[in-house]
C-alpha cells in the first residue's frame, strides 16, 4: 500500500509515531510505502518553534497538558532524560486595574464590594446549565454566571478571542472546561472583605509539561529525529482527485509539480482547503465546494515583545493574564521568560501578546505597537517605555481557533465520511475541526488512533467522543 502523509504537526507526528510502533509488532507494515510531507521546513505545524535573532518563541505559549496515559508515558520519558520539566498554572486577569486570579466567576469578592454585590446576586439566579445541542455560549454563559458576569468578564473576553458573537458559537464542546461557582463560598468571602484570591486547580492544564531548554517545537523536532523517517519539507499537496482505487495527488516542491497515486492520504491540512481541492474525475461537481463557509475560523495576530530587565517581582510565577477590557486589542498576555529562560539573552525578559484577527486594525502595525506598549505601562511590567528593546509581529498572521458554531457538527457528520469514502483520512486542529480536542496531546492522539483504527483494529474515541477523553480515563485498547 502507498500512503501520503500531509503535514508533520502533532497529528502527523503521533500517526507515525504509532506506525513506527505497530511495524516493530507486524511486520506486514514494513511492505507499505509511506511518503511524507510537509510545506514547511521543519516539522511541528502551528506547534513549531521560532527564532529570530537570539529569541526564540512559539506560535502563541505553547504548554503540554495531556488527557491520555500513551501520551503522558512519553512526556514522562523525556522528563526522564531531563528534556521536560513541569509547571504549575498561575493566571490572572486584569479587570479594573487589578489582577486577579482566575477564575473570575471564584474571585469576584476582590472586587469593589459594589460590583461583587450586584454580580451575587444575578449569579444566585443562575442555575447549573448543561451544555448542549440547542444552546448557544451566550445562553449558556448567562445562565451558568448570570448576566453580571457575563457582561462583565465573559462576553468581552470571549469575543476577543473567538472573533464573533457568542450567540453563534455552540456550547455542546465545552465538557468539563468551566467549574461551577460557589455561590455560598463566594458570599461569605465578600462579606467577610476576604482579601486573599483564589487559584483553583481545575482542568489539565493546572500542572503541565514544558521543555526544559528551549520551546515546544524543539519537542516535536526530537521526536520527529528520533523516529528516523524519510522526509520531504517545502513540498506542497494541492489537488486530490480520488477514484475508486485510491487518490492521485499533485506534489509541489519548487517550480517542479509531481501527479502520483495513493492507496490513501492522512491529511492534517486544514479541512477548508482540503474540500476546495478535491477535483472529481469526470469533472462532477464537488459536492462539498460551498461548505467551507460553514467551518469558520480566525488568525492569530502573535506579538512578541522583548523587555530591557527582570520580569519584576510580582510577575515571577505568573504564566498568563487575561486581558476582558476592550480597550485593549489583546485578548491574553503571557510571560515566555517564566516558561523558559533561554528564550532571550540575560537581562532581558520576553512577552506574548495574542489577538484575533478578526478586525482590519490588526494590519496597522502602528495600533498594534502602541496597544502592546499601552497594557505592559498598564500592567507596570515595565515603567519606561525605552526598556522595550524590541516588538515582534507574526506576519502573515497563522491559523488560531477551529471555531465550534452552531452549524459545525451537522457540516463535519457529512464531509468527514465522504472524504473516507475518498480514501481521504483528515484528522488534526483544523483537520477535523474540533476545538474541544484540538490542543498538542489531542491532536497526536487522533494521530495514534487513526493509525490503530487502520492497521490495529483499534477505535477513535478523541473525535467520536471528546467528552470522555477530556475526562482523562481513556487509555488505548491494547495500552
Ligand atoms: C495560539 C495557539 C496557542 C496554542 N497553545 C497550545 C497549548 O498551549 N497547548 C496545546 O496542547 N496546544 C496548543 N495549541 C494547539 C496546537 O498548536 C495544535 O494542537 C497542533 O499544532 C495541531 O497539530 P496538527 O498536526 O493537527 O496541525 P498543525 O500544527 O497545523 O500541522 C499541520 C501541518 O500541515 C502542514 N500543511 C498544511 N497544508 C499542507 C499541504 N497542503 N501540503 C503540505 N503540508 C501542509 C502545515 O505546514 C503544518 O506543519 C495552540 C494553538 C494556537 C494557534
Amino acid at each position: 500500500m502507498k500512503i501520503l502523509v500531509v503535514g508533520l504537526g502533532p497529528t502527523s507526528i503521533g500517526f507515525l509515531y504509532r506506525y513506527k510502533e505497530l511495524s516493530l509488532k507486524e511486520t506486514l507494515l514494513n511492505d507499505n510505502e509511506l511518503v511524507i510531507i510537509e510545506k514547511n521546513n521543519k516539522p511541528g505545524g502551528l506547534s513549531s518553534s521560532i527564532t529570530i535573532d537570539e529569541y526564540s518563541f512559539d506560535i502563541g505559549v505553547h504548554l503540554f497538558a495531556s488527557h491520555y496515559e500513551y501520551f503522558t508515558k512519553i512526556l514522562e520519558k523525556y522528563e526522564k532524560m531531563g528534556l521536560m520539566k513541569r509547571k504549575i498554572r498561575k493566571s490572572l486577569i486584569f479587570y479594573d486595574n487589578k489582577l486577579i486570579p482566575y477564575p473570575f466567576q471564584s474571585n469576584i469578592h476582590l472586587l469593589d464590594k459594589y460590583k461583587a454585590l450586584l454580580m451575587l446576586d444575578s449569579m444566585k439566579k443562575s442555575s447549573n446549565i448543561k451544555f448542549g445541542d440547542n444552546i448557544n455560549l451566550k445562553q449558556w454563559a448567562i445562565e451558568k454566571f448570570g448576566y453580571e458576569i457575563y457582561r462583565s468578564f465573559f462576553e468581552p473576553q470571549n469575543e476577543k478571542s473567538w472573533g464573533i458573537p457568542l450567540n453563534n458559537i455552540g456550547s455542546y464542546w465545552l465538557s468539563n472546561r468551566i467549574p461551577k461557582p460557589d455561590v455560598e463560598e463566594i458570599e461569605k468571602k465578600i462579606n467577610h472583605g476576604e482579601k486573599d484570591g483564589t487559584q483553583t486547580n481545575w482542568g489539565p492544564n493546572n500542572e503541565f509539561f514544558i521543555p526544559s531548554t528551549g520551546r515546544c517545537g524543539d519537542f516535536w523536532s526530537k521526536l520527529v529525529e528520533n523516529l528516523s523517517l524519510d522526509i520531504n519539507y517545502n513540498t506542497y499537496c494541492g489537488f486530490y482527485v480520488p477514484d475508486v482505487i485510491g487518490v492521485s495527488c499533485s506534489i509541489f516542491h519548487g517550480n517542479t509539480c509531481l501527479n502520483d497515486h495513493f492507496d490513501m492520504v492522512v491529511s492534517s491540512a486544514p479541512l477548508h482547503e482540503v474540500i476546495l481541492e478535491i477535483q472529481s474525475p469526470k469533472n462532477l461537481k464537488n459536492p462539498f465546494s460551498n461548505l467551507d463557509n460553514h467551518l469558520r475560523y480566525n488568525f492569530l495576530c502573535n506579538t512578541i515583545v522583548v523587555i530591557k530587565g527582570d520580569v519584576p517581582e510580582k510577575f515571577k510565577d505568573v504564566t498568563w493574564i487575561y486581558l476582558p477590557n476592550n480597550d485593549y486589542i489583546f485578548y491574553r498576555l503571557s510571560i515566555v521568560t517564566n516558561y523558559s529562560h533561554d528564550t532571550s539573552p540575560p537581562g532581558t525578559f520576553l512577552i506574548n501578546l495574542e489577538a484575533s484577527y478578526n478586525n482590519s486594525f490588526l494590519d496597522n502595525i502602528k495600533i498594534i505597537e502602541s496597544n502592546a506598549k499601552r497594557i505592559l505601562m498598564d500592567l507596570e511590567l515595565t515603567f519606561d517605555l525605552s526598556n522595550i528593546i524590541r516588538i515582534i509581529i507574526q506576519n502573515p498572521y497563522p491559523l488560531n481557533y477551529p471555531i465550534p458554531t452552531l452549524e459545525r457538527n451537522t457540516v463535519l457528520n457529512d464531509i468527514i465520511p465522504y472524504l473516507e469514502s475518498q480514501n481521504i483520512y483528515s484528522r488534526g486542529r483544523f483537520g477535523m475541526y474540533k476545538y474541544e480536542v484540538g490542543n498538542m496531546d489531542h491532536c497526536f492522539m487522533q494521530g495514534v488512533e487513526l493509525c490503530d483504527r487502520l492497521f490495529n483494529s483499534g477505535t477513535e474515541y478523541t473525535i467520536h467522543d471528546p467528552e470522555f477523553v477530556n475526562s482523562g480515563q481513556m487509555k488505548l485498547d491494547d495500552d
